[in-house]
């Protein structure tokens, strides 16, 4: 983490309103990237957001009601905001090796709940000087996802299902990080590790972008003035999302209340509200997969912030989450988070019932993680009366989950995700992406699922060879 977060000065992001998206991202970036130049930082935008997007203005906002901004985040290649980082962060690292001068080679070490990995995969295909290792659960992924994995092209990838949730596959791709021998192995092979799953800074910081962006389109639209509070709310799973928002407001956008919406998974609901993080309870596989999610990486990063960045401290309840899956923050901290932070959960009927409302009263679809969100800031609304303008997050296509989404908005059981799409698109009018709908006439290129015990061998005979 940067040793002191960057602060927007009075009139900046008035200024960034008359800006396009990669030139506010240039911007952004330069504040942290100090050894980028601006034209390098302007050059790894455009190559990441200009034509692999819809839109070159890739982060649109669609208004529902009165008080509630949608900002569409999954417009990018793999139809989830994961695209929004893992365009840019290929670029970063090719331009950071470049500077590092010593020739490695990078291996990237993912695992994924399902959009994380697609995506990333997408990013580093054919990238010169790098190649890319994604677990995923098996089982505990939708077809969809599943398949954009498993029909990747390129020279350079690999996939692997693991025998396990995502938080199995997580910890063991944590291990793998850390384990020194592995590590020697890859070094004597002029290689090195990097991540491509939110504990890398390099996915935190295009999120805080949109974020910015998103403020300054509402501010060039004309919907709020500059210095308004507007509140955020983010489905979340592994924290990152909505850490960028905090990370903004850090920086001085005038957020309010940062909402953290999360489904039955709601670990984080209960220590956002009591300030006791606790693993020890039942998972659940729900139709919100990406958010199948109970140890929460980035929320270390919040707390090492909350805590005046003791480290001493995060080092102190890292460990009690690893012996024991928990631990507890004290008063202050639990204080400090309640200041900024609202929680809330729903489950899956609740998720259906809003996609459900959302297209009947506004004929507007979203995905189950974004109902989620939905959800939740209908009820933090009803409950406290608080009736700020919200940016909420909208994380996917619907038409990655197009099952439960067709059983939302019809009623009707349709067990094959392409029939699924069709009836969604007869019923909206709106049409599925082209690069979900192709998927169903390709064939898998990677079918292997190993043991969680057998990660770091995939690991090892996947890179430890040629060189
Ligand atoms: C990854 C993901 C999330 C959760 O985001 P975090 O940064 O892990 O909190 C929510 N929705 C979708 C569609 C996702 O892919």
């Amino acid at each position: 983490m940067p040793v002191e977060i960057p602060v927007l000065e009075k009139g900046e992001i008035t200024e960034l309103s008359k800006l396009g998206y990669c030139e506010r991202a240039k911007h952004i970036f330069a504040k942290f990237m100090t050894d980028f130049s601006e034209d390098e930082l302007l050059e790894c935008a455009e190559g990441a957001y200009i034509g692999k997007f819809e839109n070159d203005e890739p982060t649109p906002i669609v208004k529902l009601g009165d008080n509630v901004y949608m900002l569409e985040l999954w417009h990018g290649p793999t139809c989830a905001f994961k695209d929004m980082a893992l365009q840019i962060l290929p670029h970063f690292l090719v331009k950071s090796a470049e500077k590092a001068g010593d020739g490695k080679k990078t291996v990237i070490l993912t695992a994924t709940s399902g959009d994380t990995g697609k995506a990333a995969l997408e990013g580093f295909c054919d990238v010169e000087g790098t190649e890319i290792i994604v677990f995923y659960p098996d089982n505990g992924v939708s077809k969809i996802q599943q398949l954009q994995m498993q029909t990747q092209k390129g020279k350079n990838v690999s996939v692997c299902g693991v025998k396990g949730n995502f938080d199995d596959t997580q910890t063991a791709v944590k291990t793998i990080f850390t384990d020194e021998s592995i590590r020697a192995k890859l070094a004597e092979n002029g290689k090195r590790f990097s991540s491509a799953n939110s504990i890398n800074v390099g996915r935190l910081l295009p999120q805080v972008v949109y974020y910015i962006s998103a403020y300054a389109d509402l501010v060039a639209k004309g919907e709020i003035s500059e210095g308004e509070t507007v509140n955020v709310t983010v489905p979340t799973g592994n924290f990152g999302n909505i850490l960028a928002a905090y990370y903004a407001k850090q920086m001085g956008v005038p957020f309010g209340k940062l909402i953290c919406a999360s489904n039955a998974n709601n670990v984080l609901t209960d220590f956002l509200s009591t300030g006791e993080y606790n693993v020890n309870r039942e998972f659940f596989m729900t139709e919100s997969p990406s958010m199948d999610i109970l140890v929460s990486s980035n929320l270390e990063r919040l707390v090492f912030e909350l805590c005046d960045k003791d480290d001493g401290y995060i080092i102190e309840i890292m460990k009690s989450l690893r012996e024991h899956g928990a631990y507890c923050v004290p008063d202050e901290i639990l204080s400090k988070i309640k200041e900024t932070f609202a929680a809330g959960y729903t489950d899956d009927k609740g998720a259906e019932n809003r996609i459900k409302m959302l297209f009947d009263e506004y004929s507007y679809l979203c995905d189950t993680h974004t109902a989620v969100a939905v959800e939740v800031y209908e009820k933090y609304k009803e409950v406290t009366g608080d009736k700020t303008k919200t940016i909420i997050a909208s994380t996917a296509s619907p038409y990655k989950f197009p099952r439960a989404v067709l059983k939302a908005i019809s009623g009707m059981n349709e067990p094959d995700d392409f029939e699924a799409a069709k009836k969604i698109e007869n019923i909206s009018g709106l049409k599925m992406p082209k690069q979900l709908s192709e998927l169903s006439e390709k064939e898998p290129r990677f079918t292997k699922v190993c043991e969680r015990e057998n990660m770091a061998g995939f690991v090892l005979s996947t890179v430890g060879g040629d060189c």
